[in-house]
């Protein structure tokens, strides 16, 4: 297994840290090639999550913009309304198989710990959320879900005391940890193997959407839109497809308030190459190098860094990446609920509202797959706030 995407990657931690990752490494490995393994993840998949999730075709959406045939992938109808689910499965049922008893993970806005939780619930692990006291206070519905599912979350109050912080606690706490505890981590972030294991959970996305894609068009599509927080949704929707050359694969992030201010969390297209969080990768830094903090209506998408898979896909060429502001995104979210009777999350609004800009500009007979990464029913209550503000 390769530690780095070029010479994004890579495993910036102390020793002990690195020795914990190279364990979770080794049983990754191992785990992968055994088909008992694979058979009982995909069992769960099934009958757990739901899946497949279909691949619906957007008539309203396609004939309002008549250009280019529009579908979505429906990582909304997986069980707790999100792709997130895919990742915690596969990691837990990794924990269990090293003999772990814990699971520790650290969340922002707490839906990586909410998918932590159930998970944690349904094969009856402990488990301990990280989360900062600024996002535990702005999330508190998120908060009693994960109390709800058993989980215990602990507020970090160093620092910004958000995500950023949290990631630290949580490692932190992992070291002295390490006989009994295994750390979930929620994108394709962070030091190797996570980057290649989170992939690897979420890949069923993409391996789906082209056998669904074939069975009704008998084509290949030729655009791949996702939105891009720390990019599992992205990579898992990706990574089948990326030997396919003439698959265009594209990559949208927040640009908040605007690219021409501060509050924006558009990585892929004003950072810098840095190391944050274990991984070399790119990151929104200020003039000195330091880690900004980022903003974006959205809260999956609020994150300084980004995968370093993707910074290797911008780097070669193989993905393009744009930034969409909030009003763009809310404008989206309005659409797809009124058009399809679909309320998208707010971080999947992003990919709708560039793909249906990119729509128009293309032919009748091109096809264009969004990945619908989530459900809007949390997000009614910002929208509905930000609509009065605005
Ligand atoms: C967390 C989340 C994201 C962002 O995370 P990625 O790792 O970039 O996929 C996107 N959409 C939804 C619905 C989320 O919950």
């Amino acid at each position: 297994m390769e530690l780095e995407f070029g010479k994004f990657g890579g495993q910036f931690v102390p020793p002990q840290v690195k020795e914990a990752l190279d364990e979770v490494a080794e049983a990754f490995e191992e785990a992968k090639n055994d088909p008992s393994f694979i058979e009982e993840y995909k069992y769960y998949l099934k009958n757990y999550v739901g899946r497949p999730s279909p691949l619906y075709f957007a008539e309203n959406l396609t004939k309002k913009y008549d250009g280019a045939k529009i579908y979505l992938k429906r990582e909304d109808l997986n069980h707790m309304g999100a792709h997130k689910i895919n990742n915690t499965i596969g990691q837990i049922l990794l924990a269990k198989r090293m003999g772990k008893k814990k699971i520790i993970a650290e969340t922002g806005a707490g839906q990586h710990g909410v998918a932590t939780a159930t998970a944690a619930a349904m094969f009856d692990m402990e488990c301990e959320v990280f989360q900062g006291q600024v996002d535990m206070n702005r999330q508190q519905l998120n908060v009693f879900r994960m109390e709800l599912l058993g989980a215990k979350v602990t507020p970090v109050t160093s620092g910004t005391k958000t995500l950023s912080d949290a990631v630290d606690v949580a490692i932190g706490e992992w070291i002295g940890r390490l006989d009994d505890t295994f750390y979930l981590l929620g994108s394709v972030v962070g030091p190797h193997p996570y980057p290649q294991m989170v992939r690897f959970f979420q890949k069923i996305i993409g391996e789906e959407a082209k056998k669904q894609i074939m069975e009704v068009e008998n084509s290949l599509p030729d655009y791949l839109v996702a939105c891009v927080g720390g990019g599992s949704n992205a990579i898992g929707l990706f990574a089948d497809f990326m030997p396919e050359k003439d698959v265009k694969m594209i990559g949208v992030e927040a640009a908040g308030k605007g690219l021409n201010t501060k509050m924006h969390a558009a990585t892929m297209t004003t950072g810098k190459e840095t190391v944050i969080h274990g991984m070399n990768t790119k990151a929104v830094v200020d003039d000195e190098g330091n880690i900004s903090p980022v903003y974006s209506i959205s809260a999956g998408l609020d994150y300084p860094g980004v995968g370093p898979e993707h910074a290797y896909l911008q780097e070669t060429k193989r993905a393009d990446y744009y930034a969409v502001t909030d009003q763009e995104a809310v404008d989206a979210f309005l659409e797809l609920s009124k058009e399809e009777g679909i309320i998208p999350a707010i971080e999947s609004s992003h990919a709708i509202a560039y793909a249906t800009k990119l729509a128009p500009t293309l032919n009748k007979d091109q096809i264009i797959i969004i990945n619908v990464s989530g459900r809007g029913d949390k997000d009614t209550d910002s929208i509905m706030s930000y609509i009065k503000d605005n």
